[in-house]
C-alpha cells in the first residue's frame, strides 16, 4: 500500500528516459552511467577539471592569484550539459524526488576523495536561500541533498547558515561583481556560533560556478567562528 501511494507520488520512471525503474531510484543505470562524471585531473584549489592527462596536482589559471577562503572545492559531475538539465528539474521544477540520486553522487565523490576522507567528523552545511527564494522554490536544492548525504554518509547535517538579505541573480556577475553583491548577505546562526569552533566543514551546493558563494561563506566561517577547515561539495562544476 505504502509503496502503491509512493508510486503514485514518485513515479517510477527514469527522469531522462523514461524507461520503468523499480529500484527506487529516479535515474536509470545507463543515464547514470552517461553522467559526465568528473574525474582527475582537476584543479586542486576549485575542482575546474582538466582535459588531458597530468600526473600530479596543480592549480588552474583562473584560481592563480585568487585567494579562496575554503580549502579545497571538488564537484561530482562537469557542467555539461545533462548535469545542469537535472539541477534545472531539481531547482525549478522542483523535481525533488531527484534528490536522493542525485546525492548519491556526492556520495561516491566524498568516498572516492582522499581529502574528504582527510577532515576530521566534517559537518555537512548547506548553502542557504533566502527565505523568500526558498518559499518560492518549495524548498532549498542544497539543503535536500545534504540531509540526503548526512543519511547516506552518517556524516552530521548542519544548517547553521542563514541568509540575509536577497541577493540579486548571479548568473550575469562575474566573480568580483558576485563577491561584492555577496557581502554581508550569510549570516551564522547564534545558537551554532559556539560550537563551530575547531570544526571540519563540508559546504554542500548545487553549483560551483566562480567560487564566489563559498568563498564568502567559509570567509565568515573562518573570521566569525573559528572554523577549522572548509571544504565544498557541489554536484556540478559549472
Ligand atoms: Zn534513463
Ligand atoms: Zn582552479
Amino acid at each position: 500500500m505504502f509503496t502503491h501511494l509512493l508510486n503514485l507520488l514518485y513515479p517510477a520512471v527514469c527522469e531522462l528516459c523514461q524507461a520503468s525503474l523499480s529500484d527506487g531510484s529516479s535515474l536509470c543505470l545507463s543515464c547514470r552511467g552517461q553522467l559526465p562524471r568528473l574525474t582527475p585531473p582537476f584543479c586542486a584549489s576549485c575542482g575546474e577539471s582538466f582535459d588531458g592527462a597530468l600526473d600530479e596536482d596543480f592549480e588552474c589559471q583562473n584560481c592563480r592569484g585568487l585567494r579562496h577562503d575554503f580549502d579545497f572545492a571538488r564537484a561530482s559531475l562537469k557542467g555539461l550539459a545533462p548535469s545542469f538539465d537535472l539541477v534545472h528539474r531539481l531547482k525549478y521544477q522542483r523535481h525533488f524526488f531527484l534528490v536522493r540520486s542525485l546525492a548519491a553522487f556526492l556520495y561516491d565523490t566524498l568516498l572516492e576523495d582522499e581529502r574528504f576522507q582527510a577532515l576530521t567528523a566534517p559537518l555537512l552545511v548547506p548553502v542557504p536561500l533566502h527565505w523568500r527564494r526558498q518559499q518560492w522554490r518549495h524548498g532549498n536544492q542544497a539543503h535536500e541533498l545534504a540531509r540526503e548525504l548526512s543519511k547516506a554518509s552518517g556524516l552530521a547535517l548542519s544548517s547553521c547558515l542563514v541568509r540575509k538579505r536577497r541577493t540579486q541573480t548571479q548568473t550575469k556577475l562575474n566573480r568580483r561583481q558576485r563577491l561584492s553583491n555577496l557581502r554581508g548577505a550569510f549570516a551564522i546562526k547564534k545558537r551554532h556560533r559556539d560550537r563551530l569552533a575547531g570544526k571540519d566543514l563540508i559546504l554542500i551546493d548545487d553549483v560551483f560556478t566562480t567560487g564566489a558563494t563559498a568563498h564568502e561563506c567559509a570567509r565568515l566561517l573562518k573570521k566569525e567562528a573559528n572554523v577549522a577547515r572548509v571544504a565544498v561539495l557541489t554536484l556540478v562544476r559549472g
